[in-house]
């Protein structure tokens, strides 16, 4: 019986390389939560567009599926996909900025996503991706790494010259932000039907 390749071996998919990964076993265990990694790593080859959000969060880390959550509900209406869409790893590769649900600060909100993770994982989980249609990068953290310092605001009520390369940059769909989305009713009547077509453009 021939002995299987460890985990980070480079014959091992990268999807399951990545969950096998505990570089921040230390850190996490460090957290209130204590809790253990598990990389929610949901993508696959030739995914047709792809979803940059910052890290799961507690319900993802137990369910490990991405944006199954209230975040994940506003985030396909958005979209105009459906979860049987959404979760197609062949038509939506979810690559976020940390693969692991980071912990909570002192008042309760999720961690920044670690920088290791996006360091160690990012640029390989994109090249095995590849070539795809819209990138939709959700929030600051996403938003920086790909286009450097700058206002999720500016960046979002900018979406016509970012689309038009291809990106979507989007407010976090979490219910946080509900204020956010109340002052700024534009984005949902006009950014969202125009991203709405280039998903439906994109998975047709
Ligand atoms: S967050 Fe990223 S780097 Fe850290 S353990 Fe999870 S997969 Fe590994």
């Amino acid at each position: 019986m021939p002995t299987p390749p460890p985990p980070h071996a480079p014959s091992v998919p990268l999807p399951d390389r990545i969950r096998a990964c505990r570089l921040c076993a230390e850190r996490f265990a460090r957290t209130a939560t204590a809790h253990r990694p598990r990389p929610v790593a949901w993508f696959r080859a030739g995914a047709r567009l792809i979803v940059t959000g910052q890290a799961p969060g507690m319900r993802v880390h137990r369910s490990g599926r991405p944006f199954d959550d209230a975040s994940g509900v506003r985030l396909r209406r958005w979209m105009g996909v459906d979860e049987e869409t959404f979760w197609d790893r062949d038509r939506v590769a979810v690559v976020p900025m940390g693969f692991c649900f980071p912990g909570y600060d002192a008042k309760g909100a999720d961690l920044p996503p670690p920088k290791v993770c996006a360091a160690t994982w990012r640029e390989a989980a994109l090249s095995y991706v590849g070539a795809v249609g819209p990138r939709l990068l959700i929030g600051g953290y996403a938003q920086a790494w790909h286009l450097g310092p700058g206002r999720v605001t500016d960046r979002v009520r900018d979406w016509r010259a970012h689309a038009a390369r291809g990106i979507w940059c989007l407010p976090h769909p979490s219910w946080r932000n509900t204020g956010w989305l109340k002052a700024n009713p534009w984005f949902e009547a006009e950014a969202v039907p125009a991203l709405q077509a280039a998903v439906r453009e994109a998975l047709a």
